[in-house]
């Protein structure tokens, strides 16, 4: 009973500039899909062509295998949800979630019935009498939740809905927001800049840069396996480590090390970027590969882990992130070691090797 949604060749164009480039997608019956990147790359005008709020400027928008592009935005099952909740501050709760359905002309018995269930999923019930100022942000985006959910829409679209919200409220939101998919199981479509919100909450990533898809996967298979330079550094917190290198004797040489790949590096000779995430580096003699003889310039403490800021001695800076709460005196020299199996080769096109 999920609903599908397919853009083959999706662009958009204002005026002269054209800022999507011919998008194809395909997202699959209750999946939960988040659209990531950077501000500016296109996140919202995407959601906003699906939603029916901007019209298509080429190609094909399909819900359920039905030709969508030329259907007005309230005929399309569609609910969204945006960063600024816009509650009526002179309607309770309760108004707040009816309204829509009022306008819409549906039986007074149903709207009471719709409000009641869509506040128990959201555990407001007990906020329906109150107005909108006295509420917390977190309360108020649930109401502004609770409207897309009474209009039962096919397809649930949120726009950054969290970024008006402190830390620890997003964090907690991100639960609820999963959950809700959960007990609904609807599709639903996520645009976030914010690549954990992406990772902790998407069946499915899509990440967007510039107005194409740069990458479309789980977010385990993004973080294993980014197909190029961008995507390997925009997932991945603390970021990926870059290195400068070249392939030469079939290994990747960077400084005075050879990495042997034990995997192709790449055309002999060629300049390639090396990466490592900074879990993925120890410091403990004999595991791995070595990377580099770096030196410490700083030390983080973060209680569960310890994050060192290094740099080698060809002087390229790199991060180590170790488990646990490691003594290491600012200026010691230390030899970084790799897993070779854990590391990734991009080409001076910026694509995975
Ligand atoms: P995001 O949501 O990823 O931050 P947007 O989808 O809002 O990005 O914008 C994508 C690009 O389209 C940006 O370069 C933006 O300047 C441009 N853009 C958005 N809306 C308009 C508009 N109404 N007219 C012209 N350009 C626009
Ligand atoms: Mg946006």
């Amino acid at each position: 009973m999920s609903t599908s949604v397919a853009l083959t060749k999706v662009y958009k164009r204002y005026g002269d500039v054209e800022v999507i480039h011919g998008i194809d997608l395909q997202i699959d019956p209750g999946e939960f899909v988040v659209f990531v990147g950077p501000s500016g790359c296109g996140k919202s005008t995407l959601l906003r062509m699906i939603a029916g709020l901007e019209p298509i400027s080429g190609g094909d928008l399909l819900i359920d295998n039905q030709r969508m592009n030329e259907m007005p935005a309230a005929k399309r099952g569609i609910a969204m949800v945006f960063q600024s909740y816009a509650l009526y501050p002179h309607m309770s709760v309760y108004q707040n979630l009816a309204f829509g359905l009022e306008t819409a002309k549906v039986p007074k018995p149903e709207i009471h019935q719709r409000v009641q269930r869509a506040a128990e999923i959201l555990r407001i019930e007990p906020l329906l009498k109150r107005r909108p100022k006295q509420l917390s942000g977190g309360q108020r985006q649930r109401v502004a939740i609770g409207r897309a959910i009474v209009r039962e829409p096919r397809i649930f679209l949120f726009d950054e809905p969290l970024s008006n919200l402190d830390a620890e409220l997003r964090v907690q939101m991100r639960v609820e927001i999963a959950k809700l998919h959960n007990d609904l199981g609807n599709t639903m479509i996520y645009v976030t800049h914010d690549q954990v919100e992406a990772m902790t909450m998407a069946d499915k990533i899509v990440v967007l840069q510039g107005g194409i898809v740069e990458q479309v996967g789980a977010p385990l298979e993004l973080y294993n396996k980014p197909v190029n330079r961008f995507v390997a550094g925009f997932i991945g917190s603390p970021k990926m480590n870059f290195l400068d290198g070249k392939v030469a004797g079939g290994k990747v040489q960077l400084g005075s090390s050879a990495i042997d790949l034990q995997r192709p590096a790449g055309a002999e000779g060629s300049p390639v970027t090396f990466g490592v995430r900074p879990e993925h580096i120890t410091l403990r003699e004999g595991s791995g590969v070595k990377l580099a003889d770096v030196r410490i310039d700083l030390v983080e403490h973060l209680g569960g882990s310890t994050m060192l800021y290094a740099t080698t001695t060809d002087g390229q800076p790199l991060t180590i992130a170790m488990e646990g709460q490691q003594q290491i005196a600012l200026g010691t020299n230390v030899i970084a070691h790799v897993d070779p199996a854990r590391t990734h080769v991009f080409g001076a096109d910026g694509k995975a090797t």
